[in-house]
């Protein structure tokens, strides 16, 4: 392909997906709205994509602007006097490492446990599994939705090395108490990780210009690490992250080298070995392009746009906020008349993604909204949408889904099905295609119904099956003799 039909290609491509600007994709994307913000970094994305940050001392610029950028969060989150911190890919890699740290810390613990609010995020469990801490999972006040701290407090045992608090939660956009919180965690001596991924760059400047949220930052005796995440609310290109600590010798731990090899002595601060400086780069770009005041106008913006949401909501029928939220994310449940997964397809072929949440535990499914600084001054539209869709699934009434199938989802044990019985559920779910491939339907409320029927280790099991059949290679057409002969000359 030349390089004309490989860009048309990628457009052609990148035309199935959300878009990532524009404010209506209220999940997966932050778009500040500023042109000239999102240009500086996708320059600096550029300059830096060969950049290898394996090596600060080959790449000083890279280190550079990781101290930048650690330095400028450490005011945002009440750092004190000799915190430290690295830039990650994500927040999945910040909370990884936070636990990592905590597990390693602790070597005279032998089945280290920690202790999380069940609206911790996934990430969590995922470092639970990967580095095998246990996890205690504590259920939220269901009326608050908020971390319940008398109850994680009792759960913290001398095997606990970690215990966490989100601020906000992503599923329902409350501060968990991180002060009751971290005090249990620092009476055990264990380590308190307060999850800001997604509120660390939005909730102090909100709290600058006057909004009232409970402390959660290091300012609270006996946190001991926090993450937040520049690629949501820093609006910056995806791949960044920071985890924070209080001390640099909390941070230790997280480090690896390795030199019981004959190649070069490996010095790792993060997961990553060979890191690319493009994120950094971009988000060292974006973060001063927009700089303190950009972002602080920004969160105003964004608070604004919720209220306006909050109120519109509160005048429309069948949907209702579950929470009053500390930051700019919203969830919505609706009533008996509907499904919130008929109003997310609603929403879908009106232009507008919002994210489906399933049941949990006590926890009713939801709608998830992100508001981005993009979507504030959309507000007005994004609620006539939502009337008309929210009208749309009344009319259409809730998904009734097969009894044999609730039947067979509420009773199956995904540690017994082998993968016949897995094409068979495919099946009755409707993501089988005639040729046994998966497909996708257009409207996935039927699916989404099903799946908030299953128990959690069902629904990941049916999820896993359907991803390992979407992810398979490409057909290649046969090569020829012709596109294997070797260049003239
Ligand atoms: C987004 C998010 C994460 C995970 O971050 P990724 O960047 O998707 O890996 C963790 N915690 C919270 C609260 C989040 O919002």
């Amino acid at each position: 392909m030349t390089p004309d039909e490989v860009l048309d290609r990628l457009h052609e491509l990148q035309s199935a997906d959300l878009p990532t600007h524009g404010g209506r994709t209220l999940a997966y994307v932050y778009d500040s709205g500023i042109a000239e913000a999102d240009e500086v970094g996708r320059r600096a994305l550029e300059l830096f994509a060969s950049s290898n940050a394996l090596d600060p001392t080959a790449f000083p610029s890279l280190l550079q602007m990781e101290n930048d950028l650690v330095g400028f969060a450490g005011g945002l989150l009440d750092a004190p006097d000799g915190f430290a911190g690295s830039v990650t890919s994500g927040g999945t890699e910040s909370i990884l490492l936070a636990v990592q740290a905590a597990r390693d810390s602790r070597p005279d613990v032998e089945r280290p446990r920690m202790v999380l609010p069940s609206t911790a995020h996934a990430a969590f469990q995922k470092a639970a599994h990967y580095f095998r801490v246990e996890p205690v999972v504590v259920d939220v006040d269901p009326r608050t939705f908020r971390a319940d701290p008398a109850a994680m407090a009792a759960a913290v045992d001398e095997r606990t090395v970690l215990v966490v608090a989100s601020a906000p939660s992503y599923a329902h956009g409350v501060v968990d108490p991180v002060t009751e919180v971290a005090a249990a965690a620092a009476a055990a001596g264990a380590r308190c990780h307060v999850d800001a991924c997604i509120g660390g760059w939005v909730l102090p400047y909100l709290q600058r210009s006057g909004a009232e949220v409970p402390a959660w930052t290091f300012a609270v005796d006996g946190v001991t690490s926090i993450s937040v995440d520049l690629h949501k609310y820093a609006y910056t290109p995806k791949g960044v992250s920071l985890l924070l600590h209080r001390t640099a010798e909390l941070r230790r731990p997280q480090f690896f080298a390795c030199a019981d090899w004959p190649g070069y002595t490996m010095l790792n601060s993060t997961t990553q070995s060979t890191k690319s400086g493009g994120p950094l780069a971009a988000a060292w770009a974006v973060v001063n392009a927009i700089g303190d005041d950009g972002y602080e106008r920004l969160a105003g913006e964004v608070a604004d746009g919720l209220r306006e949401l909050v109120a519109g909501v509160a005048e429309q029928a069948h949907v209702a906020p579950v929470a009053v939220p500390d930051s700019t994310l919203l969830a919505l449940a609706a009533d008996d008349t509907c499904d919130v997964f008929t109003i997310s397809d609603e929403m879908l072929s009106r232009g507008w993604f919002v994210q489906p949440q399933m049941a949990f535990r006590d926890l009713p499914p939801t709608l998830h909204l992100t508001l981005s600084a993009a979507t504030a001054p959309l507000v007005p539209e994004f609620l006539v949408a939502l009337e008309e869709a929210v009208t749309a699934a009344v009319e259409a009434g809730p998904v009734r889904v097969a009894p044999e199938l609730a039947q067979a989802a509420a009773s199956l044990d995904p540690a017994t099905l082998d993968e016949a019985a897995f094409a068979g559920l495919l099946q009755l779910a409707g993501l089988a295609g005639d040729d046994g491939r998966l497909a996708l339907p257009e409207r996935l409320a039927p699916v989404n119904a099903l799946l908030n029927l299953a128990p959690p280790a069902l629904r990941e099991a049916l999820l896993v099956a359907v991803l390992d059949r979407l992810s398979r290679p490409t057909p290649q057409e046969p090569q020829g003799p012709t596109a294997q002969a070797p260049p003239a000359g």
